[in-house]
């Protein structure tokens, strides 16, 4: 591979470039032209919940090999490679996992985090998704440690279903103080998680919406998908967004807001009486690729393209091997201009294959969602 060395301190006050055959620096597009804006950083790939559609517990049980404490990036190896990434553009960072408020001091690390900014010199918008079991107790810490926002993730508000959902006997009682507590302390507007699986919860598309309704927090649907190699994903278990909306629409009347930006994921719905608003998540029936710039960090330091490959670039090695930031930026910008994933507008058709014989697909508690 050839590599043109290029100073770190320009990284920052260089043009936009874009096509793998440029210099690797500054701002960065892969080879659909879709820039580099979000990281999403797995902190830990273990879980205390084991969520029927993610970590389900025939697979995930206590024989499973999750990764030893030394083949986590440390705290000041995230920071480093985070400090990279933003220099060639990333705006917005998301930790996640696994759940990530197991990780021990995770204030630390956000901390740091906090203390980075854009080449325009804006702070990053540094934000958190969590299952919500631990946020109660945490979500003061975590504001005064310089997290933006919270996204929560809740799949029902009956706590038999949840339970249920969730496999390991949490109640959701606990995830609304949760939810509350990440309110009370200004982690907000708070995103409310919740993945819609026919025949399972989308009783609870109506009570969740009207629980939602006024209070501030932004509730989105996911549609279930295809990712990881052991939830058993099956097309009759998808329900459209486009069915989750028009059934909230028979009660609530619906209006469509704009984006927000261009790369967001979600399309936002707002309640005619004004009392705030709903977003849809259909990476399944209608894929987002096309405005896809996140890429995402693994907890062992391995770099993905896309939520459903199924290998990533080892930048923990680079790290260990005594890199300098030269290299490690000019390795991310070619990895991240040789990128052409679009698995979700491939999804069914024989171009989505090569990703299936690369081997099993990456589970989405290692990755991060
Ligand atoms: N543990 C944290 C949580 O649950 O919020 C963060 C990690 S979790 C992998 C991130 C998000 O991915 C959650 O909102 C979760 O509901 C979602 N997710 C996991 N598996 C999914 C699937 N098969 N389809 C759709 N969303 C999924
Ligand atoms: Fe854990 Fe989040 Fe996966 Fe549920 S979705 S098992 S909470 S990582
Ligand atoms: Fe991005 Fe891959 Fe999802 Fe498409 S399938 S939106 S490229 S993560």
């Amino acid at each position: 591979m050839s590599r043109r060395i290029i100073p770190v301190a320009d990284l920052s006050a260089v043009p936009v470039i874009s096509g793998p055959a440029q210099a690797p620096s500054g701002a960065l597009h892969d080879t659909l032209a879709r820039p580099l804006r979000d990281l999403r950083i797995s902190v830990t790939d273990r879980c205390n919940f084991r969520c029927v559609y993610c970590m389900p517990r025939a697979v995930f049980d206590k024989d499973y090999a999750f990764l030893p404490h030394s083949a986590l990036l440390s705290f000041e190896e995230i920071e480093r490679l985070a400090r990279l990434f933003v220099a060639h553009g990333v705006e917005k960072i998301r930790l996640t996992g696994g759940e990530p408020l197991l990780r021990k001091n995770l204030e630390f690390l956000i901390e740091r985090l906090a203390r980075l900014s854009t080449p325009a010199g804006r702070p990053l918008d540094l934000t958190l998704t969590t299952n919500g079991s631990l946020l109660a107790r945490k979500a003061q810490s975590l504001k005064d440690a310089g997290l933006s926002r919270v996204t929560v993730s809740l799949d029902a508000l009956d706590d038999t279903l949840f339970r249920r959902m969730n496999d390991a006997d949490f109640a959701a009682a606990d995830v609304l103080e949760g939810i509350a507590a990440a309110q009370a302390v200004g982690l907000a507007p708070v995103k409310v998680n919740m993945v819609v699986k026919r025949g399972t919860n989308d009783s609870e598309i109506l009570p969740m919406a009207r629980h939602f309704k006024g209070s501030g927090a932004v509730l989105r649907f996911i549609e279930y998908m295809d990712v990881g190699s052991s939830n058993g994903w099956n097309m009759t278990e998808v329900l459209p967004s486009a069915d989750v909306v028009a059934r909230i629409a028979e009660h609530f009347p619906l209006v469509p807001l704009e984006a927000h930006s261009a790369a967001e994921t979600a399309q936002r719905w707002g309640y005619a009486d004004g009392s705030g608003e709903i977003g849809v998540i259909s990476s399944v029936t209608r894929a987002f690729c096309g405005s896809c710039t996140r890429a995402r960090l693994s907890t062992e330091g391995k770099l993905y393209l896309c939520l459903f490959a199924s290998s990533g670039h080892d930048l923990r090695a680079l790290l260990r091997a005594g890199a300098s930031d030269v290299e490690i930026a000019t390795a991310v910008a070619e990895i991240w201009q040789s990128r052409g994933d679009r698995y979700s507008q491939l999804r069914g058709s024989s171009a989505a294959e090569p990703h299936a014989q690369e081997g099993r697909r990456v589970e989405m508690s290692y990755i991060g969602g």
